[in-house]
């Protein structure tokens, strides 16, 4: 089959590869319908050290199960799913918590040990576990925001709840990709009041504004933390989702977070340390998050899809077919596309 393959920073080809097979009795295979390249994809495009056998991309994906292995009992082959970007027994304790990225037998997709979703077909680990199978159609009107539940709405909704938004309260979002645009609806969503963007690209602020911004900071650093003081009575938010990952993105998360707020953090850091350590101490704001266990959120989420309330596929500006992909990594590097949905 074709897949794409990321062989260092820049490197990315699409490639014939053995076609995936079930290898333990719990796995199941899924032809791939739609997957897409993620803004944490662009982090290996920017640094990955060349590898000589290269990594097989991707983490987000729906598709149609074509078999599944014998102790697979819950997941049928024909059911259309949604892989969540990590893979979870569905069984252990922190899977009962919720919390399935740290499924003690869990893993993530698209990485060296696992095979990824920017291909015809994956290998699905654990997959009764893992799998959410929908009962409907695999309509492509809704397939867009059906992908995004295995990981950008399900990433902006994890931000949100760590960030406590509260119905009637003020919400900020730090970072305009695709993860803070459906941040964006998510604040939306749990009622927020006040929802100010920060970000700077005419885009993604024209369709903050149509997901629920009222307001948009375009500054950055000092100019921006005052920007978000004068919105907000000279306070700060309740709540800020940090959707980007960098220091100063954290910085300002921090500083614009009213005393007794809250910091949902989702970006994927890219230093060892938290900044923003002695206002968040003396403000007493909880800054918390990390990876989002978005096969949780799926059954939360899903009606809203399905019912038209939220349209987080509106995140895709490019579709492309497989051999369109390594251009789609430069377009969403250059931030000439907001996120690039795959057709394979
Ligand atoms: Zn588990």
């Amino acid at each position: 089959m074709r897949a794409t393959v990321m062989y260092s920073a820049g490197d990315v080809r699409i490639e014939n590869v053995p076609d995936p097979k079930i290898i333990e009795p719990t796995d199941a295979l899924i032809r791939v319908t739609r997957a897409c390249v993620c803004g944490s994809d662009l982090w290996p495009y920017q640094k990955m050290e060349r590898s000589d056998t290269g990594r097989v991309m991707g983490h987000e994906a729906i598709g149609v199960v074509e078999d599944v292995g014998a102790d697979v009992r819950r997941i049928k082959r024909g059911d259309f799913v949604i892989m969540p970007f990590a893979f979870s027994d569905g069984t252990c304790v922190f899977c009962h918590d919720g919390l399935q990225t740290s499924c003690i037998h869990g893993g993530f997709f698209g990485t060296t040990e696992v095979a990824g979703a920017q291909a015809e077909a994956v290998r699905i680990p654990l997959a009764d576990g893992t799998l959410f199978p929908l009962r409907v159609r695999a309509d492509d009107a809704l397939m867009p925001s059906l992908l995004t539940l295995s990981d950008v709405m399900g990433t902006g909704h994890h931000a949100a709840i760590i960030a406590r938004v509260t119905p009637g309260k003020s919400a900020a979002v730090v970072g305009d990709g695709a993860v803070g645009l459906c941040g964006v609806i998510a604040a939306k969503r749990l009622g927020a009041e006040q929802i100010i963007i920060l970000g700077r690209h005419a885009d993604r602020i024209a369709l903050a504004r149509d997901f629920g911004a009222t307001d948009v900071v375009s500054e950055r650093g000092d100019a921006a933390v005052e920007r978000v003081r004068e919105l907000t009575g000279g306070y700060g938010v309740h709540s800020v989702l940090e959707c980007v990952g960098l220091e100063q993105a954290m910085n300002t998360a921090i500083s614009i977070a009213r005393p007794g707020g809250a910091v949902g953090r989702v970006g994927v850091p890219q230093e060892q340390t938290i900044p923003g350590s002695e206002p968040a101490f003396y403000n007493n704001v909880m800054v918390g998050g990390g990876v989002a266990p978005v096969r949780a959120y799926i059954g939360d989420l899903l009606p809203d899809v399905l019912e038209g309330n939220i349209e987080p596929g509106r995140v895709f500006d490019r579709t492309v077919a497989l051999d369109g992909v390594p251009d789609g990594y430069q377009a969403m590097n250059d931030r000439e596309a907001i996120k690039v949905m795959v057709a394979p």
